[in-house]
């Protein structure tokens, strides 16, 4: 007799922590579906610039720099024989490299913050 109340008490406690399992579940579910929604609007505004588009910035070689020959991404000085691209607008020069793994991640300047000019692209994309 003891062990149907044991079977029956045990038989409960399954039942309820399935009721509480679900239902977490459901509440996880409505929380990622939530932050879903939101995750695309962030991630859109600042996305970074295609390598077609890099392509389409002044590039110039480190002995025509005029404004300072410091890198602001690595700190390092660029060396005369060193090829350094401009950002359009401020005209901070960075490494090629440097300012290529910055851009593709975040359209603006890294030094200044400046953002980059979407007209530079579409302007430059005309045949004359
Ligand atoms: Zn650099
Ligand atoms: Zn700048």
């Amino acid at each position: 007799m003891l062990n149907w109340v044991l079977l029956a008490i045990f038989l409960l406690c399954v039942g309820m922590s399935g009721v509480i399992i679900v239902y977490m579940c459901l509440l996880w579910y409505s929380t990622t579906l939530q932050s879903n929604v939101v995750l695309p609007v962030t991630s859109t505004s600042e996305k970074g610039l295609s390598s077609s588009e890099l392509d389409k910035l002044p590039k110039i070689a480190g002995k025509e720099l005029v404004m300072g020959t410091e890198c602001a991404i690595c700190l390092d000085e660029i060396e005369k024989e060193q090829p350094a691209r401009l950002v359009p607008g401020c005209n901070h020069a960075f490494h090629i490299e440097c300012i290529n793994t910055w851009l593709s991640k975040h359209p603006l300047c890294p030094l200044c913050r400046a953002k980059l000019d979407p007209e530079f692209f579409s302007s430059s994309q005309n045949p004359c």
